[in-house]
């Protein structure tokens, strides 16, 4: 297996941010993420496991040990109890599997089409869109548990999936390399239609859409909103979303509207962020002052979407550090609420 040294992460990443690798390897099998892990623990480097790299933040310094991409490819196919079954290798593109799940005519993550990354990414922050989460199709993961070198099947309630959480990026973050995600489908399934702004792509339409136009739609709606990884498109030189909808308590909810309240402005509402009482971080970002396009640094706001930080060029993973924040501090000022990034960073 190959080991080389100093390889810039910046182009492994939708946000062309960040310094090199001290060491990098691909692993396209399960030895072959053994064979580096060995190497990592031998020279006692730091592990960084990369996935497409689209939920990533890398500091300009680079990672100081060993990045493995993982790169097991392959999908399986079978029926279980009226499910098609997929069992999909970590390093598959993600949009590219949910086509090949429509084509099949497999229902349950089209509306998870055009999220850019890995399969083996999906679990990590319980990857969701237009009303759909992984958390509600994936069986089960196969993973490699660090602390013992044993390849282990964790059903879906082990990897305790939450709103962008699992056990991968809380309890148990860096114990486990995801090897293969097994997602559970409904053959002939209907899509699903939850969210507004599908509905609305949709309203007027005596036929009930295919799943293969809600891909699509999704794709055109994520497109419009710079959220689909489009060449030429300066907009979509992110991490996608920069912050997560926080998750209120009734009193800090009520605080939020009496704040709105005195601003003369409703906290919107829609039944998806309402069910767990979540806001809408674009909402709060947006009313902070941080409109779509702002700023003429380097690193500024997407002109379509006010929650996604891009690259404008050469900016730097400092200059997105202080743009977040930036944009941090002023919403804690005016709304009492303290935004969490979405993305990981690497090498801070
Ligand atoms: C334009 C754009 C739009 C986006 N839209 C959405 C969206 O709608 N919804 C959403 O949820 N996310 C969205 N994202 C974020 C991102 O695409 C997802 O989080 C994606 O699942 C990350 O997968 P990745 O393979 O790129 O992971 P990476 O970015 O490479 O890594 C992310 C984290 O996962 C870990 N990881 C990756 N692969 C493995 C593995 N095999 N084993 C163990 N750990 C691993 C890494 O160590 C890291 O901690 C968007 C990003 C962009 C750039």
């Amino acid at each position: 297996m190959p080991m080389e040294q100093n390889v810039p992460l910046a182009p492994l990443t939708t946000f062309h941010i960040g310094g090199p690798a001290r060491y990098f390897s691909e692993g396209k099998t399960v030895e072959e993420v053994r064979e580096a892990i060995r190497f990592a623990q031998a020279g006692q480097l730091p592990l960084f496991v990369l996935g497409g790299g689209s939920n990533l933040v890398v500091a300009d310094a680079g990672w100081p040990g060993l990045v493995l991409k993982i790169a097991i490819h392959g999908i399986e196919e079978q029926t279980e109890k009226g499910k098609a079954v997929f069992a999909v290798g970590a390093g598959e593109e993600w949009d590219s599997f949910v086509g090949h799940a429509v084509q099949r005519n497999c229902s349950g993550i089209e509306c998870l089409s055009g999220i850019p990354g890995s399969v083996g990414g999906t679990p990590v922050q319980n990857v969701g869109a237009y009303g759909q989460e992984v958390s509600e199709t994936i069986a089960s993961v196969l993973v490699l548990d660090l602390r013992d070198g044993q390849v282990r099947e964790l059903c879906a309630e082990a990897c305790g999936f939450r709103y962008r959480t699992s056990i991968f990026n809380t309890t148990q973050r860096g114990r486990y390399i995801v090897l293969q995600v097994t997602y559970g489908l409904t053959p002939g399934g209907a899509p699903a239609i939850a969210y507004a702004d599908l509905k609305k792509h949709f309203a007027g339409r005596s036929m009930p859409p295919t799943l293969a136009e809600t891909r699509e739609a999704v794709r055109q709606i994520r497109a419009g909103k710079g959220m689909l990884i489009t060449e030429g498109d300066p907009d979509c030189r992110s991490a996608g979303s920069f912050f997560k909808n926080p998750v209120l308590s009734a009193e800090k909810f009520h605080e939020l509207e009496r704040r709105a309240a005195a601003k003369s402005l409703p906290v919107p509402s829609y039944p998806a962020l309402a069910e767990q009482r979540k806001v809408s971080a674009a909402w709060l970002v947006e009313h902070a002052g941080f409109h779509k396009g702002y700023g003429s640094g380097r690193a500024g706001i997407s002109s379509k979407h006010a929650l996604a930080i891009v690259n404008r060029g050469q900016a730097t993973a400092t200059d997105v550090v202080a743009l977040k924040e930036q944009i941090q501090q002023r919403v804690e000022e005016i709304w009492g609420i303290h935004l969490e990034p979405e993305p990981v960073f690497v090498g801070f």
